[in-house]
């Protein structure tokens, strides 16, 4: 029999997004925003932004600003908010009134050490340590607590029998035995809201239609449907995407490189680059494209397509769809991402050097897999000149054959009047055949001796870049130091 068909979310759908802004926008959550995002354009629905910062000790006005930020630069654009929870606790309040009044929610006047005490019996009697307050304290006892200066949290009052089933978009049917379910706390004794308090709440009243977020927090839902139905409302569909491991199958982390957008940005990557590795994060179309523009994934994206299985985070592969996006840039597109990003690293700072990396960025665009790249193969423009020791290796190993063809080269670029790649590379051609070197042999010295290093600028255009002076300086110098060894 063929596996049932999965669903899509159809008809415009309301979706959000709710970072909590006690840190960097890390991979996985530009992921789940990214998901939403594409659902939201998908369908010509709404994309919410809500910041869940609840949590007044970690939650940042910086991480805040570096989640939009980050959203920005991926071209993530909300329709409605940012939202923050910080300054709704009316509609809170006035829902946690509501649940009191309907019975839903019930004081738990017990101290947390009595609430643990539940957990280590439950647990030394090998039941699930699921914890229920009390419900039926006298009058006297109410008054005595009061009288003590406690105040009661509240308990939302689950069912003790039943299931709870979220019916999944990813993961079909998954249902929670109520007998699991504790009396999870919708208000703390000072009376602010937990997490699910506020998130099921906001949900209900901003009228979300589906919520796709990563799987981690497939076991609040219920607890997050059973609230929005006590308050008279019916609950969001739901899309729990899976989890991203790093190439290692453990949970990504910094351990794993570059490990928020930011790190992403000041590394080199480009949005379009990263969008498109983001996407394919638990996501795929069909088994073979793995290339998409940004109005493709809007396109093809559908949530019958996400896997129910980790997802896989490799820096590496996106590095080579880096590589890719660059490559297909027209070089005025290309020359202008690599001087943002030079300029905003602090890489270059005057406009010499701008001009520099500007005249450099064509002959580059092909070896980059990420913008910082470029000072591999084009910093030794940047600087004087030093030299690598290993490269210079590579030069004295056969100091004679170095001697020749440096020798060669230099002598043929001296009677060179028109000092352009066309010229030179023509120039050098000649040599070479004279000499019945190959190219490699021949030219390997050259980028040495001028540059410093093995891997570099083309070789033509680094020369045209140095200039002919210190182009011709250089080959002088690196002949003279090889005829001291020479003869030593
Ligand atoms: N604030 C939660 C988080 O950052 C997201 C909760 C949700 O999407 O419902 O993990």
């Amino acid at each position: 029999m063929a596996p049932p068909q999965r669903r899509d979310i159809t008809g415009p759908a309301r979706v959000r997004f709710a970072p909590s802004p006690t840190g960097n926008l890390h991979v996985g959550s530009a992921r789940t925003a990214l998901f939403n995002w594409l659902v939201a354009r998908n369908t010509g629905g709404t994309f919410i932004l809500r910041l869940e910062d609840t949590d007044r000790e970690r939650s940042t006005p910086e991480s805040e600003a570096q989640i939009l930020r980050a959203m920005a630069w991926l071209g993530l654009d909300w329709d409605e908010g940012p939202f923050r929870q910080s300054e709704r606790d009316e509609v809170y309040r006035d829902a946690i009134e509501r649940l009191k009044a309907s019975g839903a929610v019930y004081a738990a006047w017990e101290t947390d050490e009595e609430m643990e005490a539940q957990r280590v019996a439950a647990r030394a009697d090998k039941r699930a340590p699921v914890v229920r307050g009390r419900r039926d304290w006298t009058a006297e006892d109410i008054a005595r607590f009061e009288a003590e200066g406690r105040r009661p949290a509240w308990r939302f009052a689950v069912e003790t029998d039943g299931r709870t089933v979220i019916d999944d978009y990813v993961r079909g049917d998954v249902a929670f035995e109520h007998t699991s379910i504790e009396d999870f706390i919708v208000a703390r004794s000072d009376g602010t809201p937990t997490y699910n308090l506020a998130a099921a709440v906001d949900d209900l009243e901003m009228g979300i239609t589906h919520v796709v977020r990563g799987e981690d927090h497939i076991s609040n839902t219920p607890k997050q449907m059973m609230v929005i139905r006590a308050l008279g409302g019916t609950p969001p569909e739901y899309a729990h995407i899976p989890l991203i491991l790093g190439p290692d199958k453990k949970r990504l982390s910094k351990r794993h490189g570059a490990a928020s957008v930011e790190d992403l940005q000041a590394a080199g990557f480009i949005p379009s680059a990263v969008i498109n590795a983001l996407a394919l994060l638990g996501w795929s179309f069909d088994d073979k494209t793995t290339m998409f523009t940004v109005p493709e994934l809007v396109e093809r994206f559908s949530v019958s397509r996400i896997s129910k299985s980790p997802a896989v985070f490799d820096l590496k592969k996106l590095q080579v769809i880096n590589g890719r996006y660059l490559r297909m840039m027209d070089d005025a597109t290309f020359t202008e991402a690599l001087l943002e990003h030079l300029t905003r690293t602090g890489y270059i700072t005057t406009p010499e050097q701008t001009d520099l990396a500007a005249r450099v960025a064509p002959s580059v665009k092909r070896k980059l897999s990420t913008l910082d790249e470029f000072d591999v193969l084009a910093g030794w423009l940047f600087r004087p000149l030093t030299m690598d020791p290993e490269a210079w290796e590579q030069l004295t190993g056969d100091v004679r054959h170095s001697i020749q063809v440096v020798g060669a080269g230099l002598g043929r670029l001296e009677t060179l009047d028109d000092w352009s790649v066309d010229a030179i590379k023509a120039a050098l051609s000649d040599q070479l055949h004279i000499l019945g070197e190959d190219a490699r042999g021949f030219l390997e010295p050259q980028r040495v001796a001028i540059t410093g290093q093995r891997v570099s600028t083309g070789i033509y255009e680094s020369m045209v870049l140095l200039g002919r002076d210190e182009t011709l300086a250089r080959l002088r110098d690196a002949l003279a130091k090889l005829a001291e060894i020479w003869v030593a």
